[in-house]
């Protein structure tokens, strides 16, 4: 059953700030072009947005240096910093409702899941990391009889943050958060389709304190704004979340232009696999959560399902009648379960993908079609018969379309869940202990998750291997990407140095 009523148009916000963040101020572009913003459920324009060029990178980039070179807030003690963070989060948290509602119209996510969730977590990962920023340091070394040596950690610079439409709040705070708690100075390009919450935390970081120049939000376009920041001689690291595609090319401009550090954290085509012992009723639950969150845009979505054959013709069955009662509709309604994708390319793609798979030989077992008449939305999507060569298997969609598999034995399941190009993440549903940890041991991905899926944690590292990236978000090893090692050797008295 799908509701694609009217819009409810109650929550939606009054859109406060469309310019771009610099030196703690909001102005206009250089070339003063703007862009449009569009709302996905409907395909019309929320705002216009300054557009960030070449010229505008420039600026931020010489008010983030100026503020990292001689500014107070690489010197601030940690917990001075940790101070001016907390009072960032409580400003996020007293400003909930509007952020969601930001977000919700922006990229076509469900309002109340970003009040619940997205928005006061991203307050807590500003908490997390300003724990940590009074922790950290170096270590004391005896180099040799007659050297004596430490080590400082310190902050590495100016970074340039690169980031996705997905998760617009996450994805701002697990760069923003670990990159203050360092010490760094930063610019931040968030993604076209979804600047208008980046813009408003701009706000808000000024509010609780944080000095002009440390936080720099520049929206536009990837390849003019996005490309700028990658290429820049005077960035000293950019940590990027997007497509594997972006992150080669950002890749390429650091190496071309200052070999700055460069974190990726790309797609995926992560397989849940789901063994003969599983509660089928709670397998088929995570298997369509882990597909269609947040309408299948998630790099570690479950887009690849992989069921042992004692139970696969239950589950099937179990799996299709709750795909066919999910509702997707309008994001606001709190009874709906899946918005809109997040833009016509997006939409388009997925559909594109669809067709492909029917070409391709796999069954289509429901849904395919989009919803409604206006905006962007499409139905739960279930292939069978998959091979693990069609492209339904080997891209990363993007959308709610699931690629359904029966295996037989455990060393099967391990050969296809690492016949993919990304490493991710999997989950692997089972009770027996032998199997759960010959799986863990036996994909390559970045996470595993045991019976469970999407559970992330703060303290959690997340990152990808093989063509999923490298570089950790979340834990305190993401603190290391914003984070560098001098040494300091000095001689002990009388020593011959
Ligand atoms: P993308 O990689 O093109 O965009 C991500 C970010 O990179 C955006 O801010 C974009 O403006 C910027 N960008 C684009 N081209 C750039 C360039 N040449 N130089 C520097 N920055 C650039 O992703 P997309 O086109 O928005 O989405 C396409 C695919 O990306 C999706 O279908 C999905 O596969 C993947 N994706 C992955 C994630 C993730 O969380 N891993 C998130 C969003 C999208």
């Amino acid at each position: 059953a799908s509701s694609n009523g009217a819009p409810s148009f109650t929550n939606v916000p009054i859109i406060k700030f469309t310019k771009l963040f610099i030196n703690g101020d909001f102005v206009d572009s250089v070339s003063g072009k703007t862009f449009e913003t569009i709302d996905p459920r409907t395909g019309e324009v929320i705002a216009r947005i300054s557009e960030g060029t070449k010229e505008d990178i420039d600026i931020a980039v010489k008010a983030a240096r100026y503020a990292f070179d001689f500014g107070p807030w690489p010197r601030l003690p940690g917990v001075e910093r940790a101070k001016l963070m907390m009072k960032f989060a409580d400003l996020i948290e007293q400003n909930t409702e509007e952020l969601a509602a930001l977000d919700a119209i922006d990229a076509g996510k469900l309002y109340h899941l970003c009040k619940a969730l997205d928005i006061p977590s991203a307050a807590n990962t500003l908490r997390y990391y300003a724990g940590a920023a009074d922790k950290i340091h170096g270590e004391v070394l005896k180099a040799s009889r007659e050297l004596h040596a430490y080590t400082l950690l310190e902050p590495i610079g100016v970074v340039g943050h690169i980031i996705p439409w997905n998760f617009p709040t996450a994805m701002f705070f697990i760069k923003v958060a670990p990159s203050l708690a360092a010490g760094c100075t930063m610019v931040l390009k968030p993604a076209e389709q979804t600047p208008l919450s980046a813009l408003f935390y701009a706000h808000l970081a000024k509010l609780a304190g944080i000095p002009d120049g440390v936080i720099n939000v520049v929206p536009g376009f990837g390849p003019i704004a996005g490309a700028a920041v990658s290429s820049h001689m005077d960035i000293d690291a950019v940590s990027f979340t997007g497509s594997t595609q972006t992150g080669r090319k950002i890749m390429e401009a650091a190496a071309k232009s200052n070999l700055k550090h460069v974190s990726l954290e790309l797609g995926g085509k992560s397989p849940l696999i789901i063994f003969d012992d599983a509660d089928i009723e709670k397998a088929t639950e995570l298997a369509l959560l882990g597909i269609l969150f947040n309408k299948g845009e998630v790099c570690v979505a479950s887009s690849r399902v992989f069921v042992q054959e004692g139970i696969y013709h239950e589950f099937e069955k179990k799996l299709v009648e709750k795909a066919k009662t999910w509702v997707v509709g309008d994001p606001f309604d709190p009874n709906v379960q899946q918005g809109p994708q997040v833009d016509k390319k997006q939409f388009e793609k997925i559909l594109s993908y669809i067709e492909h798979g029917k070409k391709e030989g796999a069954t289509l077992l429901t849904g395919g079609k989009t919803v409604g008449n206006k905006g962007y939305y499409i139905q739960p999507t279930i292939f069978s018969n998959i091979k693990d060569d069609m492209l339904i298997a080997q891209d990363e969609i993007f959308g709610p379309v699931m690629a359904l598999k029966k295996f037989k034995t455990v060393e099967e399941a391990i050969k296809s869940a690492n016949n993919t190009r990304y490493g991710l993440a999997a989950g692997i549903v089972t009770k027996n202990l032998d199997i759960a940890n010959t799986m863990s041991r036996s994909i390559r991905a970045g996470t595993i998750w045991i019976n469970c899926y999407f559970a992330f944690g703060d303290d959690i590292p997340f990152g990808g291997y093989k063509m999923s990236g490298f570089g950790k978000d979340h834990g305190l090893q993401a603190l290391q990407k914003y984070l560098q090692v001098k040494s300091v050797v000095t001689p002990i008295y009388n020593s011959p140095w």
